[in-house]
C-alpha cells in the first residue's frame, strides 16, 4: 500500500531539508575555523603578515621582548658541601627562629629551594642557568671553586644565594636586624666592580619594588673580601633575610614568600642583563 503524501508530510520533509542544510553548514563552519584556527597557532613563525591581519593582536609595547642569545646565568646556593673538615656545612640554621618554623631546616635548605625556583623562572624566560650545587652534597667545593665554575661554563652573572643570622648575647639585638642585603665588590680584580654594582642596584630595585617601598630598603654593601666577589662577571652575593628574626624567619619558612623571592630576584637579573645588551 502506498501512501499519498500530505501537505503536513511535504512541509515536514522540506523542514527535514533545512534542518539538514542548517547542521551542514554549521558542521562545515566549525570544521573550517577549526581548521583554519589550527593553522595559525600551529605556524611556527610569527609572519608579518599574521601580525597585521590579527586585528586583536595586543599593542607593540605589551609584546614579549625576546633578547637574542641571553647567556648563562650561575646562581650559587650557599653552603650545602662537606667542609675541609668532611662534616656538611649546613649554614646558619640551629638556635634561630627559621630553624623552629621551618621544622629543622638549615640555611643550606633554603637557599636551595629559591636558587632552584629562580633557574625555572629563568629557563622559561629564555637563559641558561647552571649552578654550583643541585642536590649532590658529598663532595667538597671551595668558595674559589665556584667562581671558577662559573668563568669555565662562560656565565655572564654570577649570583650567590644565603641567608643570614645575626648572633649577640642580647637576644632582643640578636633578633633585630632583618631584610635583605645584597654584597658587592667595587673593586673587583678582573675590571667588573661597577658592573656589579650596577646588578647589585637592579637586584635591590626588585626587591624594594616587590615589597611596595617607594624608598631604597635593601642594603647595598661594599665587601672586597667574599670569594665570590672576585669572579671574572659582574657578581654579587645576596643575604635574603635574617633567619634569627621572627618575622623574616616565619616569612622563609613558607613556599610561597620563597617563590616570591625568586621571582622577584629573577626579575632583578633579566632587567640588568636586558640593560646590558642596549
Ligand atoms: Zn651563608
Amino acid at each position: 500500500m502506498t501512501t499519498i503524501p500530505t501537505n503536513n508530510d511535504i512541509e515536514r520533509s522540506d523542514l527535514g531539508v533545512f534542518y539538514l542544510s542548517v547542521s551542514f553548514l554549521l558542521v562545515f563552519s566549525t570544521l573550517l575555523l577549526f581548521f583554519t584556527s589550527g593553522l595559525l597557532s600551529a605556524s611556527p613563525i610569527e609572519t608579518t603578515e599574521t601580525r597585521v591581519s590579527q586585528t586583536t593582536a595586543p599593542p607593540p609595547e605589551t609584546e614579549p621582548q625576546y633578547i637574542e642569545c641571553r647567556g648563562v646565568i650561575f646562581i650559587d646556593p650557599g653552603h650545602g658541601f662537606l667542609n675541609i673538615h668532611g662534616t656538611l656545612d649546613r649554614g646558619a640554621g640551629q638556635n634561630t627562629y627559621f630553624y623552629h618554623y621551618s621544622d629543622g631546616m638549615f640555611e643550606y635548605q633554603l637557599v636551595m629551594y629559591i636558587s632552584r625556583k629562580i633557574a625555572d623562572v629563568l629557563t622559561e624566560r629564555g637563559f641558561t642557568v647552571l649552578m654550583t650545587r643541585d642536590g649532590g652534597m658529598d663532595t667538597t667545593m671551595s668558595r674559589a671553586r665556584r667562581i671558577a665554575m662559573a668563568y669555565e661554563a662562560d656565565s655572564i652573572l654570577f649570583l650567590s644565594i644565603h641567608a643570614d643570622a645575626f648572633a649577640h648575647s642580647n637576644p632582643d639585638v640578636a633578633r633585630s636586624a632583618q631584610g635583605a642585603r645584597i654584597y658587592f665588590n667595587r673593586n673587583n680584580p678582573h675590571g667588573y666592580g661597577e658592573k656589579s654594582y650596577i646588578f647589585s642596584r637592579y637586584l635591590a630595585r626588585a626587591i624594594d619594588y616587590t615589597q611596595g617601598a617607594s624608598t631604597r630598603q635593601t642594603l647595598l654593601v661594599p665587601n672586597q673580601n667574599f670569594t665570590e666577589l672576585q669572579a671574572a662577571m659582574p657578581s654579587a652575593l645576596i643575604e635574603v633575610l635574617f633567619l634569627t628574626n621572627p618575622q623574616d624567619a616565619a616569612k622563609a619558612a613558607t613556599p610561597e614568600w620563597q617563590y616570591l623571592m625568586a621571582r622577584t630576584l629573577a626579575y632583578g637579573i633579566e632587567n640588568f642583563v636586558a640593560t646590558r645588551l642596549e
